[in-house]
């Protein structure tokens, strides 16, 4: 075994968590070996946010930064996200000049593309000395408690690596044709750790053809709702806007939702949320407007909608003096709760990222160490899985920051 080939610690994956946790282990003094099979360096990032990357979220709540985030274990994730904040993150861009902004809701872009957040993480790995090895492909990892300080050797097709600690940062199995793979979920699954089911998450929703015919031509159509899923003890609600899609729905409001979404369960969408329709619609009415009822519609939503909806009942498409008040009231009840029940997700394909993973039970809040010595996962690979908005990506920093804090120093 070469010297060269000894490392304080091997991270595989140089995404978001592992290019991060590298850069702050490294200026920790630590020797790191940072692996990725993938040619192109950090792709997630660089198509992530159309291109402009949202780092990060202003609005996640320091007192309660779970609330973001879904688990089958809600509060695993405080611990880090509270050491490692959107504001130390902002302060990392300041010190590199890197120029951003503000969208809605707490969101944070970078001005010009998601390659200034890369040049910084890869600036931050370069000032930890860390060594890179990309593209390079893993064959295995073995595990022998024989001496602590090689206790894990890589396979890889540079040869050999060893380390007394290695870190899987390989992320979650969204978008396959970029380099992701199920890498970390079978180390875990080697070494005896539960494995939380994953599925898409942050994905567009699919309908049977049949029942989404009617829909189908209001494609590329957006218009701001509520959406809701669950009964009342877990129901979960956000105001965001809708986007109609040839096979389904999509847009921020069916992303966030599909994360809380499970088969067979309807969703429920009040397509106008900012005021209730039925007044509105008797108030024309008590005008003796002559109009017919789908243009009067459209004075509050998208004509192509008020036109597609009105066409499934007769008494709809009336003038509106003529129109009896019970099929206003039904008329406004149906756009206010629109009862629908997804046949499925546009899959791993087009998700934004993987719920589930590695069971959050079987690691350390504070360290991201799991039960088997000196194995660590961090980011998207882990069972934490944030809203839309930047969170994920706050999850990366988080995580990879109190792993790469916690890392033990030189045991050679
Ligand atoms: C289209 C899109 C847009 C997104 N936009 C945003 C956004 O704006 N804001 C936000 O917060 N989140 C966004 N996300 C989610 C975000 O990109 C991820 O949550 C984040 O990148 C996860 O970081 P990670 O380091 O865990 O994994 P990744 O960044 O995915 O990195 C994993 C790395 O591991 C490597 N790898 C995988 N398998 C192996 C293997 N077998 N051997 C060696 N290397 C391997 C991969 O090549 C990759 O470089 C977006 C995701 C997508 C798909």
């Amino acid at each position: 075994m070469s010297a060269a080939s000894v490392f304080d610690v091997i991270i595989i994956g140089a995404g978001a968590a592992g290019l991060f946790c590298a850069g702050v282990a490294g200026q920790r003094g630590l020797k790191v070996l940072l692996i990725d099979h993938s040619p192109k360096v950090a792709e997630k990032i660089r198509i992530s946010g159309g291109g402009r990357a949202n780092f990060t979220n202003r609005d996640l709540d320091p007192r309660q930064p779970h609330k973001h985030y879904l688990s089958e274990n809600p509060h695993f994730c405080r611990s880090a996200l509270s050491r490692y904040t959107p504001a130390d993150f902002v302060s990392l861009l300041q010190r590199h000049g890197v120029p951003f902004h503000e969208k809605h809701k707490g969101q944070l872009f970078c001005d010009r593309s998601a390659q200034d957040l890369i040049d910084v993480l890869l600036r931050e790995c370069a000032a930890g000395g860390v060594t890179r090895w990309q593209p390079c492909a893993v064959q295995a990892v073995r595990f022998s408690d024989a001496e602590a300080a090689t206790r894990y050797t890589v396979e890889t097709d540079r040869g050999p690596a060893h380390a007394p600690a290695l870190v899987v940062a390989t992320g979650g199995l969204p978008v396959p044709k970029i380099g992701a793979t199920d890498f970390g979920l079978r180390v875990a699954r080697q070494f005896g750790l539960k494995v939380v089911e994953p599925r898409p998450a942050l994905v567009p929703l699919t309908f049977e053809p049949s029942a989404w015919a009617p829909f189908a031509q209001l494609s590329g159509l957006a218009l701001p709702v509520r959406i809701a899923t669950g009964d009342k003890s877990q129901r979960q609600s956000f105001d965001e806007d809708l986007l109609f899609t040839h096979r389904g729905l999509s847009g921020p409001a069916v992303l966030q939702i599909s994360s809380y979404w499970r088969p067979g369960a309807a969703l429920r969408i009040d397509l106008h949320p900012e005021a209730a329709l039925e007044p509105l619609l008797l108030a024309a009415k008590a005008q003796a407007s002559r109009k017919q009822l789908p243009n009067e519609l459209a004075r509050h939503l998208p004509q192509r909608l008020a036109d597609t909806w009105t066409a499934t009942r007769a008494d709809w498409q009336r003038p509106i003096n003529e129109t009896p008040d019970k099929a206003l009231a039904q008329l406004a009840d149906s756009l206010h709760r629109w009862a629908l029940t997804p046949s499925g997700t546009e899959g791993y394909a087009k998700a934004e990222v993987m719920a589930g993973g590695v069971d959050t039970r079987e690691l350390s809040s504070q360290t991201m160490a799991s039960r088997q010595p000196g194995l660590y996962f961090i980011g998207e690979v882990v069972d934490v899985t944030g809203w839309l908005g930047g969170y994920n990506f706050q999850w990366a920093w988080a995580s990879a920051y109190a792993c790469a804090q916690a890392l033990p120093g030189v045991l050679r």
